[in-house]
């Protein structure tokens, strides 16, 4: 696979391929364009375009632009200086931006300025309708125009300076994304931008993802999530699932009766054993409503906390419409009004009576202070999975298609009156998904049972109301939105099990879609649940290039690291360390095991020292003998203990490894479990004891650190570093995963380091290839 040896992925992460003297400085004053060693070793300076496929890699920008020429020279920014429009905060926005992009990934300030002063490099960034902007822009004749299309952007790197130009905001926002991803370090103190010129703009207008009001804690995370990765990477809003997850000043009942509801879940304990479902039951052994138990972190923040939040969400381009969820999944407003429940005897009553005319006078009151405060143009009513119908006096014996139509027009109408848009999930309205009411019962339990919705969608086409529609029903829903006229996206959107992109789109008629989070809002759980899926989606619903599967999903994976290095708040000492201060180990006093067995083949692995986009690694030669690790996980004739040889003092460890075969699926980590860390298998563990007896670890979970031997790019995991190295038996290339251990206590020696497999209900056992270790940082290495 020769695009897997470029030249340039030599073992400087985070670095330009060449590493300048001190005399970079005085060519930056001459603002002279380097011309870098990049493609070929020793090829001359000034390749020609690389106009090539844009569908194969390598990907300079993600999602792949409509149009782009790079070429393998550089624009070095030494003297650069950001140009921005005269004009307000927001039109001076996406220069300012660039320049906090560059002062956080990189830790190089440029001045923004409005007159660029003679002799410095200028980016001007900005709208088109910008004089300044438009000027700049009209002089690149070779670059063509800037797309007329919303949110397209033209950009050009060349040789005294650069181009951002957005047809609107959030095009000049996506300029500046694609500006950033094509910047690399030049020397300790400096940056140099790979010179290109890009049209681009968006396939589909809506780029969403579904999440939780993040908690307390999580406010700072959210903003960098927004920043670094969603817009990033060109998503344009959130659909952020709101309930009793803020203090409202209307119910502060509700806010408190929220956080009450969710502690006595906790206190209640998992259902996931014995229910098959992270649910408790309801009257008469039914389920319920899902509970997301992560909304406001299981508790609320303050109105403040979202308003700030909605500030950096308008800043960022991204639009939040906020999910009020009625009459289902209502457990913010039936568990503090029980009187207003549709089944008060539950212990957790999960909608409210849709006949009950008080239902209202408090869903209103709570959709006014969301409306208020994060003044949306669009707003999610929610309506899935209503599992609680006609079960009061109230209601008993009436159409439940009537009953949720109505609700649905109430809702509808009140927002209607605000100028807002109504949004809905649209499982009710899809013949094969609820419409027609099922019940399935198992062990005593209803597991399923859904209210016939049969007229709800006749009814609601006759009020000839505006529905927008969040489709999780796959192409039958396509067919059933697109001739109602209303328009719709993808809902719970996971571009990686597409079967025919883009031609469900043609047929369908599809606006975007949204890639959800069902699990609270934090790093963890985005990367878990979502954050890899994005990566891979996005591509998407931006571009028109498709790569074939396998690489773009190799692709997503190769840009984990990157995607935690932004994220993280502290990150991985291998994400940000010098290329000098890797070292691979020498491990092989460890190996018990041909790098084959029972079921499982890695004798395909290339053996020798090999770098994967920046992190060096070894993988022995089984030509010599033993060439892995491997632990039993029960007592028997092989070890459960494997002492890897080890010592001294170490900034963190990577651990390549690999497992020989699948282990038990994990448990959805967001709603079926309180316990989002136990969700996956432990299959083992590293024990890491200090010379004061102190002893840490670090587990190998299944599906999460680790994945089976012939996963090859396959699965994704946010928190490893794929390493993709030779073949598998049936010619797939194969993966094993870096995990990193971050050592808390650097300066403490280091004794010993054992494999350890832990009991638990899969046979598949953890493998070890190799260590590479990264040492503490030298102040050198900032300078
Ligand atoms: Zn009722």
């Amino acid at each position: 696979m020769e695009r897997r040896e470029r030249a340039h992925e030599g073992p400087y992460p985070n670095a330009g391929p060449a590493r300048p003297g001190s005399d970079c400085a005085n060519m930056a004053r001459m603002a002279v364009v380097l011309a870098v060693l990049l493609a070929v070793a020793g090829a001359a300076a000034a390749s020609p375009p690389s106009l090539g496929d844009p569908s194969t890699p390598p990907f300079p920008i993600w999602p792949i632009p409509q149009e782009a020429r790079y070429t393998d020279d550089r624009l070095l920014l030494t003297d650069a200086v950001i140009v921005v429009p005269k004009g307000d905060a927001r039109t001076q926005y996406p220069g300012r931006l660039l320049a906090e992009l560059m002062a956080d990934q990189f830790g190089v300030t440029l001045p923004v300025v409005v007159e660029p002063p003679p002799g410095r490099t200028p980016i001007v960034v900005g709208e088109i309708s910008s004089p300044p902007v438009a000027s700049a822009a009209g002089a690149l004749t070779a670059s063509g125009a800037v797309p007329e299309k919303a949110e397209g952007y033209l950009l050009d790197v060349g040789d005294r300076g650069a181009v951002v130009a957005g047809r609107d905001y959030r095009g000049a926002l996506y300029g500046v994304s694609s500006f950033v991803q094509l910047v690399h370090r030049w020397g300790k103190q400096s940056v140099a931008v790979r010179r290109a010129s890009v049209r681009d703009w968006p396939l589909l207008s809506i780029r969403w993802v579904h999440v939780y009001l993040p908690g307390r804690e999580q406010l700072a995370f959210a903003e960098r999530y927004f920043r670094d990765f969603l817009l990033r990477y060109k998503f344009n809003g959130l659909v952020l699932e709101v309930g009793g997850g803020m203090r409202l000043d209307s119910h502060p009942e509700i806010s408190a009766g929220w956080r009450r509801t969710v502690a006595e879940w906790y206190a209640h304990g998992e259902t996931m054993d014995k229910l098959g479902e992270g649910i408790p039951l309801g009257t008469a052994n039914r389920f319920a409503a899902s509970l997301h138990v992560g909304v406001g972190g299981g508790s609320y923040v303050e109105k403040e906390d979202v308003r700030r939040l909605a500030a950096a969400a308008k800043r960022f381009g991204l639009e939040i419409v906020p999910e009020v969820q009625s009459l289902t999944h209502a457990y913010y407003i039936a568990g503090p009004h029980r009187e207003v429940a549709e089944d008060p005897d539950m212990t957790w009553p999960d909608s409210y009576c849709p006949s009950n005319p008080e239902s209202y006078r408090i869903l209103f009151d709570v959709l006014d202070e969301y409306v208020d405060v994060l003044e949306p143009r669009r707003v999610h009513i929610g309506h899935d999975e209503w599992r609680a119908g006609a079960f009061c006096p109230r209601c008993r014996g009436r159409d439940t298609g009537e009953l949720y139509a109505a609700d649905v027009l109430k809702v509808q109408r009140h927002l209607a009156e605000r100028g807002i848009e109504t949004w809905m999930w649209g499982d009710h309205f899809v013949d094969g998904h609820n419409r027609f009411g099922k019940q399935w019962t198992e062990g005593g339990v209803v597991r399923y049972e859904r209210p016939d919705t049969r007229t709800a969608r006749e009814r609601l086409v006759a009020a000839a109301v505006p529905l927008h529609i969040l489709n999780w029903s796959g192409e039958e829903g396509d067919a059933t939105f697109k001739p109602l006229g209303w328009p719709f996206i993808i809902g719970n959107f996971a571009g990686s099990e597409e079967k025919d992109w883009p031609g469900r789109v043609g047929r369908g008629g599809t606006l975007g879609g949204e890639v959800s989070s069902w699990g609270a809002f934090e790093e963890f759980l985005l990367g878990k649940l979502q954050v890899p899926e994005a990566a891979f989606s996005i591509n998407l619903l931006w571009s028109s290039h498709y790569p074939k599967k396998e690489v773009a999903l190799e692709q997503a994976g190769i840009l984990m690291p990157e995607v935690r290095r932004l994220l993280a708040s502290r990150p991985a000492p291998s994400l940000v360390a010098d290329p000098m201060r890797f070292e691979v180990l020498d491990i092989a006093a460890a190996f018990n095991h041909a790098p084959k067995g029972d079921g499982w083949d890695l004798s395909g692995l290339k053996p020798g020292r090999g770098y994967s986009h920046g992190l060096p690694y070894a993988i022995a030669d089984p030509a010599r003998g033993p060439a892995v690790a491997v632990v039993a996980r029960r007592p028997g004739p092989e070890p459960t203990r494997v002492p890897i040889p080890v010592t001294g003092r170490w900034a963190s460890l990577l651990f390549l490894q690999s497992s020989t075969g699948e282990g038990r699926p994990s448990i959805h980590a967001g709603d079926q479990t309180h316990f989002p860390h136990e969700s996956s298998e432990l299959l083992g563990t590293y024990e890491i004891r200090f010379a004061d007896e102190l002893v840490l670890v670090h587990e190998i979970r299944f599906d999460e650190t680790v994945g089976p031997w012939n996963a090859g790019v396959g699965r994704t995991y946010y928190l490893t570093r794929p390493v993709l190295t030779g073949r598998l038996p049936d010619g797939r290339d194969a993966v094993v995963w870096a995990s990193e251990w971050t050592n808390p206590r650097p300066d403490v020696p280091i004794v010993s380091v054992t494999l350890v497999g832990s009991p638990g209900p899969s046979g598949a056992r953890p493998i070890l290839l190799g260590v590479t270790a990264v040492e503490k940082p030298r102040v050198e290495d900032y300078r």
